[in-house]
């Protein structure tokens, strides 16, 4: 049996960097995968759909770029050429997670925990006062007929050709990146989705804006259809059969993907050392990530609280013992144009009875978005009418990933409105000015 101070199962953005934090603070550390180092985020998530999601702008841009007076010729696409790039970028990200966890123990193989509290992998076994479950997710799929047909995330990822065509079941943040993306390269692209908007867990104001620009660029949407079946012909063409408003409906498709949400996943052995899953397999965690057993922690998808890559690295840091406010995490939609939001969207605020006003500031109206020809775009604030503390931002537009950063900051030390604007001043002209234009 190996002793360490620390055991952490799954070498994800929840796993590795807190790992690496403590061995380098001296702490013998125990990291243990069955995979690459990086988790979904680097090898099929996070990281490579950027890529995609960068080359696809460029190919956005680079047919608008007559609008600036650049005149390019028709504008193809190398996929090859674009696929090379995202996996040379995923190796050199590798290589950099590879040394940042060298002071670690790596141990390559599949864990389980055993009944008394300690950690195998093969014949190994290893203990530690604290373990650390940061296994992730894995894409989940309906159970509906000839889901076998469709790809998932990690599939279209290893797409070595563009198809003509492809239809995408759900438009949760996968189904809208992919969408976005795809449109991009001139892949026609429709999209299913079974409630009434898009990106459900966004304002909705924000998602059916997003919707509206995406439908511009020639994206189709059928809300409000549950997909039922997807069949194939001879040529391999699909068939996506779904109810709809107006009743059973089919739309055809070179390829179908299932974006549909994930599942937890989890080491074997849980239920018998006395660590709970809910009814849908997440690992049960208190506040401060505790599961049921001392010393276990669970952090990041597995825990089913908020599947984001920064939510678990935070949540990992809470798990051993730093204080990081894990109540203002934000989060952003990669599509062409970004959405980002964080705190309380409109639909949460009336939900739970919150007193609130909205603002909204258009991009139209900034400077350097109309100078960059980006002028397309809306950052949307919710405050409390008396303090005029800021409740929730929502944007949807150029670089709203990185603008939300600041609005993360303001919601989550509970600044006023105008506090954004007297604390620090902005940059002129910057789209960092819209977050400061609600005087
Ligand atoms: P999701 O839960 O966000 O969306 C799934 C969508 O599928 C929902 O809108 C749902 O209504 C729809 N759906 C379900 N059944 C359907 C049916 N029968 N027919 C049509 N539509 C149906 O899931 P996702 O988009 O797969 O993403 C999975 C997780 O990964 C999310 O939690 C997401 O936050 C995370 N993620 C985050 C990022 C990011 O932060 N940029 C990127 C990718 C993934």
């Amino acid at each position: 049996m190996t002793t360490a101070d620390l055991i952490v199962i799954g070498a994800g953005p929840g796993g590795y960097d807190v790992a690496a934090a403590r061995a380098r603070a001296g702490e013998r550390v125990i990291l243990i995968d069955y995979a690459f180092p990086g988790g979904t985020c680097l090898n099929r998530g996070c990281i490579p759909t950027k890529c995609l999601a960068a080359s696809s702008e460029a190919a956005i841009q680079a047919r608008n770029a007559a609008a600036l007076g650049v005149s390019v010729g028709e504008v193809m696409i190398d996929y090859t050429a674009v696929v090379h790039r995202m996996e040379s970028v995923v190796e050199g990200l590798r290589d950099g997670v590879r040394a940042l966890i060298a002071p670690c123990t790596f141990v390559y193989g599949q864990a389980r925990i055993l009944p008394d509290g300690t950690v195998g992998v093969g014949d190994q076994v290893f203990t530690a006062p604290k373990v650390l479950i940061a296994t992730g997710s894995a894409p989940a799929a309906l159970n509906i007929p000839g889901a076998g047909l469709t790809i998932n995330s990690d599939g279209v990822l290893q797409l070595e050709e563009l198809p003509r065509s492809m239809a995408i079941i759900g438009a949760g943040v996968i189904g809208m990146e992919f969408a976005s993306i795809m449109n991009g390269f001139g892949v026609e692209v429709t999209v299913i989705e079974y409630l009434k908007e898009v990106l459900p867990p966004f304002d909705k104001e924000i998602s059916k804006r997003l919707r509206t620009m995406l439908t511009r660029r020639g994206v189709k949407f059928v809300l409000g259809a549950a997909v039922t079946a997807v069949t194939a012909d001879n040529e391999g063409v699909r068939t996506v059969s779904y109810d709809g408003k107006k009743g059973p409906e089919t739309l055809q498709a070179d390829t179908v993907v299932m974006a549909v949400g994930r599942r937890p996943v989890v080491p074997e052995g849980l239920a018998e050392a006395g660590i709970e899953t809910d009814r849908r397999g997440y690992i049960v965690t208190d506040a401060r990530m505790r599961t049921t057993r001392p010393g276990f922690y669970a952090v990041g998808d597995c825990n089913g609280r908020l599947q984001l890559a920064h939510a678990a690295t935070a949540q990992a840091r809470v798990a051993l013992g730093e204080d990081v406010n894990l109540d203002a995490i934000p989060a952003a939609i990669f599509t062409c144009p970004e959405a980002a939001m964080v705190g309380l969207t409109t639909e949460q605020a009336q939900a739970q009875g919150v007193n609130f006003r909205t603002a909204k500031a258009l991009y139209s109206a900034n400077g350097k978005a109309q100078a960059s020809g980006q002028a397309d775009g809306l950052v949307k604030v919710l405050y409390a009418p008396d303090t005029r503390r800021l409740l929730g931002c929502h944007i949807v537009g150029a670089h709203a990933s990185d603008l939300i950063a600041e609005a993360a900051l303001a919601v989550s030390l509970g600044l006023s409105l105008d506090a954004l604007t007297t604390i620090t001043v902005h940059s002129h002209p910057s789209l960092s000015e819209l977050i400061a234009s609600f005087r």
